[in-house]
């Protein structure tokens, strides 16, 4: 069994099947692509701004041959609340942690061979979806996720930077065609045409806005029951049907993120949000942005549902309270 099927089959042995490889490079095809984004005010602040550090591998491996990408599935279930929610994404254990742990894991098995091996996650530095879709392990949708043939878009990625030379795998060769109902289904019209996900605004992205510390007041009715990430364009893809379901034990829902208890979330203190929702991957953004999206859902949907705020309520959480009153005239 040569390196690259050794690999494969630890990997599967570790319950990933989606995995795929391609050459350690500099994608300087992307150049122009970040510069146009940057010029048109496009990248947030969750994303790295400097662009040799998005395109050069190298920066973080000089010696590096290979990128493997691996996909990491996570729809556990269908079974979902869907009238005040939380995205599928964040349903199960943090991914930062469980995807780190798989990862390292896997690097360890890597160096046992006598090779170097580094690991990324969620490190917005490298473009994992370009990688992954050259590594043949799914293609990016206009929707910009990268969607894979087993599981959809509903995977995290992983990379591993290795010196070893392995055969690279070929991309896929599926792409969204004529389909359109993405951009149509965007609630704000983030998705746009033209070459898949290119001219996209993930400024206006309901999954961004739900994580952002300051909201206008104009994006209170867009939540519409979103308590962190959109699942919109995905949920309505032909690619997410009929496929298969996560095995990955770490991301089973918890049932508080599977059944939302908005007047726990409104009233958490610091102990029930580090006791239930800092160890998801909606933790990362802290209780207050939490708090703040199930008080702006609670009063959206249900006007009556909060007639006062607690006493204690920090200055951040009192602003959100009074502009929610004004804005929806209660
Ligand atoms: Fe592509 Fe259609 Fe899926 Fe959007 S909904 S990502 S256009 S296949």
């Amino acid at each position: 069994m040569g390196k690259k099927e050794e690999i494969i089959e630890f990997c599967k042995k570790n319950g990933l099947d989606t995995i795929g490889f391609s050459e350690c490079k500099i994608f300087h095809e992307l150049n122009p692509y970040f510069e146009r984004r940057k010029k048109l005010g496009l990248e947030n602040e969750f994303e790295q701004q400097n662009i040799d550090n998005r395109l050069n591998p190298f920066l973080y491996m000089p010696e590096g041959k290979t990128i493997i990408s691996i996909a990491f599935p996570y729809l556990y279930s269908l079974d979902f609340n869907e009238k005040t929610h939380f995205s599928k994404y964040t349903l199960g254990r943090d991914y930062h942690v469980v995807l780190t742990e798989y990862m390292n894991k896997i690097c360890k098995f890597i160096e046992a061979m006598g090779c170097k091996a580094l690991c990324f996650v969620d490190s917005n530095a490298l473009p994992e979806r370009y990688i992954a879709c050259n590594s043949g392990v799914g293609f990016i949708g206009k929707n910009n996720a990268l969607i894979t043939e087993k599981y959809g878009s509903y995977v995290f990625l992983g990379e591993i930077i290795t010196d070893l030379i392995i055969q690279p795998d070929k991309p896929l060769l599926q792409k969204c065609g004529n389909c359109h109902i993405c951009l149509q289904a965007c609630p704000t019209n983030s998705i746009v045409k033209g070459k898949s996900g290119m001219n996209n605004n993930p400024n206006i992205c309901l999954s961004y806005i739900t994580q952002k510390k300051s909201l206008e007041d104009h994006w209170f009715e867009k939540l519409n029951g979103r308590l962190f990430g959109c699942d919109t364009c995905q949920s309505i893809c032909p690619y997410n049907k009929g496929i298969e379901l996560s095995k990955i034990s770490e991301f089973k829902p918890y049932e508080h993120m599977r059944n939302i208890d908005l007047e726990a979330l409104i009233n958490m203190d610091n102990k029930l949000f580090k006791d239930k929702y800092k160890m998801t991957s909606a933790g990362w953004r802290g209780k207050s942005i939490l708090k703040r999206n199930a008080i702006i859902n609670a009063i959206n949907i249900d006007k009556s549902k909060i007639e006062t705020i607690e006493k204690d309520a920090s200055p951040y959480i009192r602003d959100y309270y009074y502009r929610l009153l004004k804005f929806f005239k209660l």
